[in-house]
C-alpha cells in the first residue's frame, strides 16, 4: 500500500503507472499530510481511480476527548479491524502513542489490550496512518508538524511485529516524511531479547522502554507469561547491548500493583538489579480494567517508593496518569469503539 512506501518507493510506484515523475512528490506530500483520497485537490480523477485500492482507507468510529485534554481515538481499517491511539499534550508539544497490533497475544495479566488474543499485524503504513491523522487533525503541514512524539505504547507488542515496525521507524522519522527525530520515539516491550538485539544491530536510535513490573522472575512470571521465555538477565543484558550500541539511557516501566509488587522489599530488589546502569524507572499506579481483578497502588505509594529508589541511586519518577476517564490510560487500550467513563 502506499502509505506504507518510502518516498523512494512511491517514486518507483508512480513510474511503473507511467505517471509522470511530479506526481509522485504530490502524492507522498498528500499522503505526509494524512489527507484521504477525495482530499488529495492536485492529482487527477484518472490518478486517482488508478490508485485507489492500493491507497489504505479508514474510518474513525470514535474520538473522545479526556478532562484533561488527552484525546482517543478509535480507527477502523477496511477488514473492520479496530484499534485505539491517543493523543497526549504536553508543554513541549504533541505526542501520539500509537498500537502496532490488532489485539496482542503476550497475556500479561494486568492489560486490556491482550483480553482477545491477537487478531492481526497492523503494517506500517497502518501505524503510520495513526500518526498522520492526529498531525493533520491538529493542523500540521509539511513546514511544520504539530506531532513532535512518538510512543509506541498503545495496542500490541511492538517487537512482535518486528518488520512492520522497524519499517514505520523509518517511515516516521524519514526526512521528507513527518521527520520525526528518533530521539523523540520511544518504543516499549515487554522483552523479547533477540528482536532487542537486532534492534540495535539494524541501527536504530529509538528509546527503548522496557515493561519489567518485576525485579525477579518468580514473581514476574505470575503476571508476565513472556518472563517464561526470557529471563531478567537475559533482558538486562540486551539492554546494555543497546545502550552500547546507541548511547541511549534505558527506561524501565514498573506497574504498582497493590500487595504484588510494590512492597519495601520488591523495590529494593529492583533497585539493586538496576544499579550500575544508565537508566530511569517509571513507576505507574497500575490503570483499572474492568476485567482484571488486580488493584493499583496508590499515588502516595508510588510517590514512597519513588523516592526510596532515588535514595537507592535509581532515577525514578511517577507516571502522569492521563486520559483515564476515557480509558485512555497505560493498558486500557483494546480492539473495540472506545468507552467514555462514568
Ligand atoms: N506491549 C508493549 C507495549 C505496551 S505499552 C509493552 O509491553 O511494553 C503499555 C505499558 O503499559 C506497558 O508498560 C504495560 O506493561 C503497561 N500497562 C499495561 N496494563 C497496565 C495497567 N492496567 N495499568 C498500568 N500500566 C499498564
Amino acid at each position: 500500500m502506499i502509505q506504507d512506501m518510502t518516498y523512494a518507493e512511491v517514486c518507483e510506484y508512480v513510474k511503473n503507472l507511467n505517471e509522470p515523475a511530479y506526481r509522485a512528490k504530490q502524492l507522498f506530500e498528500a499522503c505526509t499530510l494524512g489527507k484521504t483520497l477525495e482530499e488529495i485537490s492536485n492529482l487527477p480523477k484518472i490518478f486517482k481511480e488508478k490508485i485507489e485500492n492500493d491507497y489504505i482507507k479508514f474510518e474513525i468510529v470514535a474520538h473522545l476527548v479526556s478532562k484533561d485534554e488527552t484525546q482517543k481515538i478509535a480507527i477502523k481499517f477496511e477488514d473492520g479491524s479496530i484499534v485505539e491511539s491517543v493523543l497526549l499534550k504536553y508543554k513541549y508539544g504533541y505526542t501520539v502513542c500509537v498500537s502496532t497490533q490488532v489485539g496482542c497475544r503476550m497475556g500479561c495479566k494486568f492489560c486490556a489490550s491482550t483480553l482477545n488474543g491477537l487478531q492481526r499485524n497492523l503494517s506500517a503504513g497502518e501505524i503510520l496512518s495513526q500518526v498522520l491523522f492526529f498531525n493533520k487533525y491538529l493542523g500540521g503541514t509539511l513546514k511544520e508538524r504539530k506531532v513532535t512524539n512518538v510512543v509506541l505504547m498503545g495496542c500490541g507488542e511492538p517487537l512482535d511485529n518486528y518488520d512492520n515496525v522497524a519499517k514505520f521507524l523509518r517511515l516516521v522519522s524519514a526526512e521528507e516524511g513527518l521527520n520525526i527525530s528518533q530521539r523523540n520515539i520511544s518504543l516499549s516491550t515487554c522483552g523479547i531479547v533477540p528482536k532487542i538485539y537486532q534492534l540495535a544491530d539494524d541501527g536504530f536510535s529509538v528509546t527503548l522502554t522496557i515493561s519489567l513490573h518485576a525485579p525477579n522472575d518468580e514473581l514476574r512470571k505470575t503476571i508476565m507469561p513472556i518472563a517464561n521465555a526470557y529471563s531478567i538477565k537475559e533482558i538486562l543484558s540486551a539492554c546494555d547491548y543497546y545502550f552500547d550500541k546507541t548511547g541511549r539511557r534505558i527506561a524501565f516501566e514498573y506497574s504498582l500493583i497493590s500487595g504484588k509488587n510494590d512492597d519495601d522489599k520488591t523495590i529494593e530488589q529492583l533497585a539493586s538489579i538496576l544499579k550500575g546502569r544508565s537508566c530511569h524507572v517509571n513507576l505507574i499506579p497500575l490503570n483499572s480494567v474492568k476485567e482484571k481483578q488486580l488493584l493499583g497502588a496508590t499515588r502516595k505509594r508510588a510517590y514512597q517508593l519513588a523516592g526510596k529508589l532515588e535514595k537507592l541511586g535509581i532515577s525514578a519518577t511517577v507516571r502522569r496518569t492521563m486520559g483515564e476517564d476515557i480509558e485512555g490510560a497505560c493498558g486500557q487500550l483494546r480492539n473495540r469503539v472506545g468507552a467514555k467513563n462514568d
